[in-house]
């Protein structure tokens, strides 16, 4: 591409926040997502398993022709970021997930709790086994003698015993 990069961009990362989110696990977690894209402009991605809130909001300081009008004072985050792997060839990014509306996550909610259904109700390895009860071989107790024959009566050797 030709020139800055920058130049041929409307400025897609001055346009909206995103910040990082706890993994919701049950369904009043859920709910608060469900909150959350009740409101215009928000809507919530889940990108390496790690879930983000994201806002559509333009930076007050973008300016019509898209470049930045705080650029000698513009915060940290603004001046790490790098065209190499920006918003505007994706780079890196890609989400697995995006949720625009309530709409779209009830779906996932649904799926999400009828795999962990599945997964409950899944027998485990172990529960297929024959059930064998574990015996403990007969411990003698201080101060009582322990078993003195074997299963079949005969008696067994006593070994290291004084007498
Ligand atoms: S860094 Fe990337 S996304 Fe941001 S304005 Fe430049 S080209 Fe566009
Ligand atoms: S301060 Fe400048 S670089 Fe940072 S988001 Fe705003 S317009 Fe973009």
């Amino acid at each position: 591409m030709p020139g800055n990069l920058c130049e041929h961009c409307v400025g897609m990362c001055c346009r909206y926040l995103a910040l990082p989110i706890e993994t919701p696990e049950d369904r009043e977690e859920f709910d608060d997502i469900r909150w959350y894209l009740l409101h215009e402009g928000v809507s919530v991605f889940v990108e390496d398993g790690d879930w983000y809130i994201y806002f559509a909001a333009d930076c007050r300081h973008l300016q019509p022709d898209y470049r930045c009008g705080i650029y000698q004072t513009r915060p940290r985050i603004c001046r790490q970021y790098t065209t190499e792997n920006c918003d505007y060839h994706s780079g890196e990014y890609g989400w697995e997930q995006h949720f625009t509306c309530p709409e779209h996550l009830d779906k996932h909610v649904r799926e999400f709790f009828a795999d962990e259904r599945r997964r409950r109700t899944k027998p485990s390895s172990t529960a297929k086994r024959p059930r064998v009860k574990a015996r403990r071989p007969a411990k003698p107790i201080r101060g009582r003698p322990g078993p003195t024959t074997d299963i079949a009566g005969r008696p067994l050797p006593r070994l290291g015993v004084k007498r």
